[in-house]
């Protein structure tokens, strides 16, 4: 039923797998096709040395095939620095549909993604990422065993789980930001500081939620009128205009919604001491992590910070223990607080530091000569 491409030949020509600018040594790119549901899709299992790859599905309308395969590659690579940072037994990996949510999401679409999934022999578990609820993952577990995130719980504070990572990447952003608050003023404490949360949904409203809680003023923005209403009235927060969150006032601005939100235009105006959210890929560019260094802006490198949901859904493929997963989720604050330690030291943006730290972790060893 499924194919794997891999060459440019047969992607019409579109795409070179092997030379893409996003390869970047990739173990496998599994590209599949169901014609019975219209499933198109692609996993990416980027590094397997310190287990087999781990990450979400997501599902969305791409512009073009060479776009999906780009946000794949990038997101796959990204889970192995992330889950090796984060000290999971697991490699990265990651799979996208090409569809859009609203109108192409089925449960027949989800059992043919699942079998998708499922031949590759537990080499890729999937689990929730944006475009995919979590009933959608209980459809695609009907055809392969390599899901995670279904789990219902309670987090240690009583919430309801229902497998959705977003609670546990919230706690995560939230004892990361005290570290970053520890490192730049001296006290991780952050009663009156302001904090300017960009995008508020899964992850944005409970960060705000737990900053709230602990006495900051909140600055917030978000395209959804309803959501900024809502933390207007919950926590007394200011609405900022969206093309302004990033140049508030603020001793932190917290990306929270899309990646790229450090970029050429942003860096200009950005007034925070400190970069620190939940978004994946905030630096549009390398080069601008290296300019917030030079600017003396901290930065907390997105992949360490946002690693609470991986900790979460990771930990739901054993037995699992919500104060041993909360234990875990907390020690991004001091994860950070090492990799900021260790940047000082070397006068290195911290991203750089946690790079070299997860390569170190992402060298398969060498063959025993003796097997
Ligand atoms: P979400 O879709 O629930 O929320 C995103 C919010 O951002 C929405 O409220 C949306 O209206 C808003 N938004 C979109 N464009 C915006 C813009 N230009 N300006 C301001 N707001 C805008 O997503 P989420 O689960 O809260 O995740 C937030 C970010 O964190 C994403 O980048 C996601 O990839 C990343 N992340 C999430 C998790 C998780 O567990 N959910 C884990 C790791 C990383």
């Amino acid at each position: 039923m499924f194919r794997t491409l891999v060459s440019s030949k047969e992607t019409n020509g579109a795409v070179s797998i092997f030379q893409h600018p996003d390869f970047d040594g990739h173990e496998h790119v599994l590209f599949g096709h169901d014609a019975a549901t219209g499933l198109k899709a692609i996993v990416a299992v980027h590094n397997t040395a310190c287990g087999p790859g781990l990450g979400g599905l997501r599902m969305r309308d791409y512009a073009s095939e060479d776009e999906a395969l780009r946000d794949v590659l990038r997101l796959s690579r990204g889970m192995s620095y992330k889950n090796a940072m984060a000290g999971l037994a697991h490699g990265g990996g990651k799979a996208v549909i090409i569809g859009d949510p609203t109108t192409a999401r089925t449960p027949a679409l989800m059992r043919a993604m699942g079998r998708l999934v499922d031949s590759l022999g537990g080499r890729y578990i999937t689990a929730q990422d944006s475009g995919i609820r979590v009933q959608d993952l209980h459809a695609l577990s009907e055809t392969t065993a390599f899901v995670t995130g279904l789990r219902a719980s309670r987090t240690p504070d009583g919430e309801p789980r229902t497998g959705d990572p977003s609670p546990a990447t919230a706690v995560g952003v939230y004892h990361g930001i005290r570290a970053c608050l520890q490192q730049v003023f001296g006290s991780p404490d952050p009663a009156g500081r302001n904090i300017a949360i960009q995008g508020l949904g899964s992850v944005g409203f409970r960060l705000a939620a737990a900053l709230h809680g602990a006495g900051a003023r909140l600055l917030v923005a978000d395209i959804d009128a309803g959501r900024t209403r809502a933390v207007q009235e919950a926590f007394g927060a200011r609405v900022l205009p969206i093309a302004e969150i990033h140049a508030a006032a603020a001793d932190v601005y917290a990306p929270c919604a899309l990646g790229g939100a450090i970029n050429r235009d942003s860096i200009q105006t950005l007034q925070a001491r400190i970069v620190a959210g939940a978004a994946n890929n905030q630096l549009a560019r390398p080069e601008f992590g290296t300019a917030l260094h030079k600017a003396g802006i901290l930065y907390a490198p997105d992949y360490v910070i946002n690693a609470g949901g991986v900790i979460d859904v990771a930990a739901q493929l054993g037995d699992y223990d919500p104060a041993d997963v909360e234990r875990r989720v907390v020690a991004i604050g001091e994860t950070l607080g090492e990799i900021f330690r260790q940047a000082t030291l070397d006068d290195e943006p911290p991203e750089v530091v946690a790079d070299r730290l997860a390569e170190a972790r992402l060298v398969r060893p060498p063959p025993d000569p003796g097997r």
